[in-house]
């Protein structure tokens, strides 16, 4: 009996299966009703890096001023939630981790606790470095969309910003309503998980970044499990995109996954 698998976002093996013949390729030749693909830019960070600890590229700040003074919104994508990814003791280089799986416990700042996303262990943010003793020793590494939020409030102070992910949006109603409120021009700019990635029609959003630094890199080594997580989820978020869409990108894998 023939079977047909649709997805605006078919995995790896999927593709693959396609490539080797085993999966005839059944695709639309068009979009929905007068729909176009947006132009896609991506940003090489390494050629054009941020200011010092900080994320977001020169260019991309430049053009999402440039959406603002347009009286358009922007998005910026990046799938991970919390502040960072990883605490790091800069006298010893002891990296927190989760007792119970090992992976590296996320700070949530705005909550002042480490937590794991896998298990759903958590702990306070110590004062001193639990292998050395240290103080203050410990030190955020990468961003999570609340840093991410940190940093654009510097960059885009005038701007109203909305943070959407599963921490911030906790029931269909809260998710519902900021889909109101970006509707309804009341947000100028988004910065979301992949809870974003939903396909939403937001005529006047003009601009997503999608930050892919960290997001495909698990202890500095790119997963293939997360290279296909941060393939397939980016190809929602353009859609939404009826003109332009900017990627940022640090790492050599990126260019070579998109
Ligand atoms: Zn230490
Ligand atoms: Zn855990």
């Amino acid at each position: 009996m023939p079977a047909i698998l649709v997805s605006a976002t078919p995995s790896l093996e999927t593709l693959t299966n396609v490539e080797n013949g085993r999966y005839e390729h059944v695709t639309l030749h068009r979009r929905h009703g007068s729909a176009t693909l947006p132009d896609v830019c991506l940003v090489d960070m390494r050629r054009a890096p941020p200011d010092r600890g900080q994320f977001l590229s020169p260019q991309l700040i430049e053009a999402v001023k440039a959406t603002f003074d347009r009286q358009e919104q922007a998005m910026l994508f990046l799938n991970r939630r919390g502040y960072a990814p990883l605490t790091l003791c800069r006298a010893c280089g002891h990296r927190m981790e989760c007792p119970n799986c090992s992976a590296w416990l996320v700070e949530h700042r705005a909550r002042q606790i480490l937590t794991c996303h896998h298990c759903g262990h958590h702990e306070a943010l110590p004062e001193t470095c639990p292998a050395c003793e240290a103080e203050s020793s410990l030190v955020a590494i990468g961003p999570g969309i609340e840093r991410v939020h940190e940093e654009a409030r510097l960059h885009f102070p005038e701007a109203r910003i909305l943070v959407m992910a599963s921490d911030t949006l906790g029931s269909p109603s809260a998710t519902a309503e900021a889909v109101r409120r970006i509707s309804d021009h009341e947000i100028d700019l988004v910065i979301g998980t992949q809870i974003v990635a939903k396909g939403w029609h937001f005529p006047d959003l003009t601009l997503v970044a999608s930050l892919m630094r960290i997001s495909g890199s698990v202890g500095g080594i790119c997963a293939p499990l997360s290279v296909q997580c941060s393939f397939c989820i980016r190809y929602p978020v353009v859609p939404v995109v009826p003109t332009s869409l900017v990627r940022c990108c640090c790492r050599a894998i990126w260019e070579i996954t998109l």
